[in-house]
């Protein structure tokens, strides 16, 4: 079946976010989507929590900050340490069962790896909502994905309810974590979306949620 899920969503759980876990599931359905990837900043166990309260379909994840800038783990159990090289942050992922993205590779104001981002990854993430300026990003995204010859995905990199599914990946898969991460892998995924309105930003500008990952 072909799923609809948003790769890349914050909670409050992640210091610079809004997202409370009953508005995560309350915007995905909304929104039309069949799952989301909890993607706290240096955290899984927000995911994992979730996941377990509530029936919409959760991929946990993790954001890392590794030494060359961030990464995205997908399909993780448990926290992957922070601050490593990225080459030895994509070895860690794979322990842990997981699948690295190379998130926001090409963006100003975000820990971005750009020429560091290499073919040990298994996907690029070539649409991220919160990309600024966001056509360039996406560009610059989708040639670094040709280029490694790696699978791409999208997400909203959401830290307020409204952003969330403004960026999904429609995946051949079945409702099933271990399968929606195979399918990534495999490449059997394409990434739809565009930028956060400038309103919602406006608006969570308004709210005080100046910083940016
Ligand atoms: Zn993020
Ligand atoms: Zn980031």
């Amino acid at each position: 079946m072909q799923l609809r899920i948003d790769l890349h969503v914050h909670t409050i759980y992640s210091h610079d976010s809004l997202i409370t876990p009953k508005e995560l599931v309350q915007y995905a359905k909304k929104r039309g989507l069949d799952g989301v990837a909890i993607t706290d900043h240096g955290r899984v166990d927000s995911a994992l929590k979730i996941a377990k309260e509530t029936d919409l379909l959760i991929v946990p994840g993790i954001e890392i900050e590794s030494l060359d800038g961030h990464i995205v783990a997908l399909g993780v159990q448990e926290p992957i340490p922070k601050e490593l090289p990225a080459s030895e942050t994509v070895d860690r992922i794979h322990e842990a069962g997981g699948i690295a993205v190379a998130c926001h590779p090409v963006t100003f104001f975000k820990g971005s790896l750009g020429k560091r981002t290499s073919s040990r990854f298994d996907a690029v993430e070539v649409i991220n909502s919160s990309a600024i300026p966001f056509k360039r990003s996406v560009k610059h995204a989708q040639l670094l994905a040709s280029k490694l010859e790696l699978p791409s995905v999208a997400g909203s990199d959401a830290h307020y309810g409204p952003e969330i599914g403004c960026a999904h990946t429609v995946i051949d898969a079945e409702k099933d974590v271990g399968k929606i991460v195979e399918a990534i892998k495999m490449g059997s995924c394409q990434p739809f979306g565009s930028a956060i309105p400038l309103t919602v930003r406006l608006r969570r500008e308004i709210l005080g949620i100046g910083r940016r990952f």
